[in-house]
């Protein structure tokens, strides 16, 4: 069994006085892809905002052995946790190189940081042919790639990805897929990916989990989470 490196034990999260979610447990394996399913409202976005410490949390979650829950986003971006926001949040008026820049800023090795510049360019090439135009011009295909990209250059040990899917053509969709497990196989990052698009992300994922209504409701490999009769009638259309 691999390494634990964000575990997650009952952790709750709300907005004033109103609970989201109600005691959650998820682990995430290091190097792994772990989806995190479930319906509209169901509180995967709040989930990934309450482990990143964007908004009050109680638990306990620990990455790699070390206690988070208490701490800033800073800090938690500090030891390696990159988010990729719904909505995406690049920074519309600055360019796709800026972006990029903006993404290492809290990392020393500018040879590191160089040789990542060519490494994500290569991986979204369409990055590279628009680096020098404003973020907020780009398709929104490109706008997440951009997100991804921008993530990816902190070098996290764990990416938060919410939706990567939303808004975008299945063309697209596929692209951006197809470079996520590239990512997986030659970045050492732990993905934790929250998507609507349930037979995609299962795909990819090694293990999943369902949320309900701020409950985990199943947990498992993706592959048997994938053929459970509900989880199928449910969110795979039947299919
Ligand atoms: P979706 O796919 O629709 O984003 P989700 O599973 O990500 O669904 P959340 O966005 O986490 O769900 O929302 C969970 C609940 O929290 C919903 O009832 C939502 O209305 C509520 N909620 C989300 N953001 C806020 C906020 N900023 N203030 C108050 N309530 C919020």
């Amino acid at each position: 069994m691999s390494d634990i490196l964000l575990d997650v034990r009952g952790l709750e999260a709300g907005y004033g006085a109103s609970r989201v979610l109600f005691g959650i447990d998820l682990q995430v394996a290091a190097g792994s892809v772990t989806a995190l399913l479930g319906a509209n409202g169901a509180g995967k976005t709040t989930t990934l905002r309450a482990l990143c410490g964007l908004i009050r949390r109680q638990g306990h979650v620990t990455l790699a052995g070390q206690r988070i829950d208490g701490m800033a986003t800073e800090e938690i971006v500090r030891l390696g946790v990159a988010h990729v926001p719904d909505g995406r949040g690049t920074f519309t008026g600055l360019t796709t190189e800026e972006n990029l820049r903006m993404g290492a800023c809290t990392r020393r090795d500018r040879a590191g940081v160089r040789e990542d510049f060519e490494r994500f360019y290569e991986y979204f090439p369409r990055l590279k042919e628009r680096r020098q135009q404003q973020a907020g011009l780009l398709s929104g295909g490109e706008q997440q790639m951009l997100a991804i990209a921008r993530a990816l250059m902190l070098r996290p040990r764990l990416l938060l990805m919410d939706e990567p899917s939303f808004g975008l053509a299945p063309k697209v969709v596929q692209d951006i897929f197809r470079i996520m497990r590239r990512v997986r196989e030659e970045q050492k990052v732990a993905i934790l990916l929250v998507e609507q698009n349930a037979s995609l992300a299962l795909e990819l994922a090694d293990t999943a989990y369902l949320l309900e209504t701020g409950r985990i409701a199943l947990a498992g490999p993706a592959a048997s989470v994938r053929s459970n009769e509900a989880v199928r009638a449910a969110y795979l259309g039947g299919a």
